[in-house]
């Protein structure tokens, strides 16, 4: 356990694979349990109010029930709570190493976090730039992953999720990670092409919802698109050097260089509708003002706060959002209501 160290959002790992230490996102440990709902009962057992995110608290509550001793917590680029979460676990006694995304975007200030952090970890660039030609080997697999999924229909919205979500850390474990996606790839490949009737995109954070892509496909669309998790993959991640792959990086920046990227993939994806996820409590919920306002496609913007089912209300907002990109197809001249 004392060669982990958890992060609460992405990080350069190649640091940390550099150092021989094993980086666990603690997102995906928390979701991937099978009773994820316990943690936020514990979390708001331990004080943290029901009214925060339940990723924080599911966060909270992963590092103490794994007994994780050290953990990045990402201080610019991606939540305020993580300053008082981080504050708490540091009070708890577990230690906590900053990490901070320079938020003007500049290569100089970038190239001066990523010294620091190389340095805290002591550790060669020499040795980083190796992780990052094997990482990136990994990277270039799941763009063909994504490609499977919008371009041939081969992959399913929720194994494009699945894959490209578990970028963030690779499982703790590239070389099997890497044996996973390669076995995955070729029984993919083998399967008849299923060319979506409605092509939809996945933004925001990653749902924490149970169920939120079989319910997608049951309702006759498929995914093709999730923003985030495809960032979290680092795309065209070989063609940039450390510092810069981390600047194309949308995520932890301003809104407006994420629209670029959704634009620019809704057109090469033909992408019929947006879901804009966002998490109840958190402050990305004012982001959908401009993203509504700046994306050519109509997006249904829709909000849970537990891990758990989908509930019924949003089943039939999806259900209506659906028929509307189905009337559109029929009449593309509709104005969208949403
Ligand atoms: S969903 Fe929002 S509030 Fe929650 S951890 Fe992520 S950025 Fe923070």
């Amino acid at each position: 356990m004392n060669n982990i160290i958890g992060f609460t959002s992405s990080i350069p790992v190649e640091i940390i694979y550099a150092a021989g230490l094993i980086p666990c996102d603690l997102n995906n440990l928390f979701i991937g349990d099978p009773h994820p709902g316990l943690f936020i009962e514990r979390a708001e057992e331990s004080g943290f109010p029901a009214t925060s995110c339940a990723w924080i608290k599911g966060i909270y509550s992963t590092v103490k029930k794994h007994g994780i001793k050290k953990v990045i917590a990402v201080v610019s680029g991606d939540c305020s709570s993580t300053h008082a979460l981080a504050e708490v676990l540091e009070y708890e006694g577990v230690e906590i190493i900053p990490f901070a995304f320079p938020l003007n975007r500049s290569l100089k200030a970038m190239r001066e976090a990523l010294e620091e952090f190389r340095c805290y970890f002591g550790v060669s660039p020499d040795r980083v730039e190796a992780c990052k030609q094997q990482l990136d080997t990994i990277r270039q697999q799941l763009e063909e992953l994504d490609r499977l999924t919008w371009e041939e229909g081969q992959v399913s919205g929720e194994e494009n999720h699945r894959f490209l979500v578990g970028a963030s850390d690779f499982g703790g474990n590239p070389e099997q990670f890497s044996q996973e996606l390669n076995t995955f790839l070729e029984e993919a490949r083998q399967r008849h092409p299923k060319p979506p009737t409605f092509r939809l995109g996945v933004i925001g954070v990653p749902p924490i919802i149970s169920n939120f892509y079989p319910v997608i496909e049951e309702l006759g669309a498929e995914v093709v698109f999730n923003e985030v998790q495809r960032q979290f993959s680092l795309p065209g991640a070989r063609n940039h050097d450390l510092a810069s792959q981390y600047l194309v990086y949308t995520y932890p920046y301003a809104v407006s260089g994420r629209i670029a990227d959704i634009k620019t993939e809704v057109s090469r994806r033909r992408i019929d509708g947006i879901i804009h996820y966002v998490q109840s409590f958190c402050f990305r919920q004012i982001e959908d003002i401009i993203i509504k306002k700046e994306l050519p496609v109509p997006v249904l913007t829709i909000e849970s706060d537990q891990p758990a089912p989908v509930d019924g209300r949003t089943i039939t907002r999806l259900e209506t959002f659906i028929e509307m990109l189905l009337g559109r197809q029929k009449s593309p001249h509709t104005r969208p209501l949403f």
